[in-house]
């Protein structure tokens, strides 16, 4: 089996499990090779709906994890995306294709540069990475619409929150260590509302080392 057909076997599986719904969110898993953001030796299992490990301890997230947060983000052509941990820059890319703008940023240096070099390969020109602690948020282009955390938090930082519009969303893995939740918020004027989906796993949230 070729890569390509693994990819539309696996979309047709998130279909059919329901972690993808939407047609725009299914077009931009097609658009973009999972292959690219995984290294050598595991670019057999891209299409594996498994987490890998991608250096530094760090894991670039299982395809229906992908699926389900970008699917409950509901992402718009019009939006200014905040994501909390590029990693691979596989997340980040696919948002690409659904926003206008995504920032991201990465506490590990290394993944900065490798998440940079693969976005520019695929042509992911509206992405921006910033090497830094995701606790801080990225002021200098907030307000955003919307707020991805792709490592698992113990509480949304205030800062985030802070750069959040007034109506935004945000997705996030909330709890400890081994096991958390994840949470979808909407920002009500200071009131942040939240629902809860289901138990997920995410590497942790680390404080920045700079
Ligand atoms: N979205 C990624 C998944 C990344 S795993 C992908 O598509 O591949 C979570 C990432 O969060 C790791 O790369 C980790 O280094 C990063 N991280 C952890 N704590 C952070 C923090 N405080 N600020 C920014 N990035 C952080």
């Amino acid at each position: 089996m070729t890569l390509k057909e693994a990819r539309e076997r696996l979309i047709r599986n998130l279909i059919e499990k329901k972690f993808l719904k939407t047609e725009k969110v299914i077009q931009a898993v097609r658009e973009v090779p999972r292959e690219l953001f995984v290294p050598e030796k595991f670019k057999k299992f891209a299409y594996a709906d498994n987490p890998l490990p991608i250096g530094i301890g760090q894991t670039i997230s299982a395809p229906h994890m992908v699926a389900v947060m970008t699917e409950l983000l509901e992402p718009k052509k019009t939006d200014k995306v905040l994501e909390i941990g590029a990693g691979s820059g596989y997340h980040a890319a696919i948002l690409s294709k659904l926003v206008k703008m995504v920032y991201t940023i990465e506490l590990e240096h290394d993944l900065v540069i490798s998440a940079r070099k693969v976005l520019q390969k695929c042509g992911c020109k509206n992405v921006e990475i910033i090497e830094g602690d995701g606790n801080e948020g990225y002021e200098q282009a907030a307000p955003y619409d919307k707020i991805i955390i792709t490592c698992a938090a113990q509480e949304i930082p205030k800062r985030l929150v802070a750069q959040l519009k007034d109506g935004g969303r945000f997705v996030a893995p909330l709890g400890g260590t081994f096991v958390q939740e994840l949470v979808v918020g909407t920002k009500k004027g200071e009131e942040l509302i939240l629902e809860t989906h289901f138990n997920c796993v995410f590497v942790p949230m680390r404080k920045g080392k700079k």
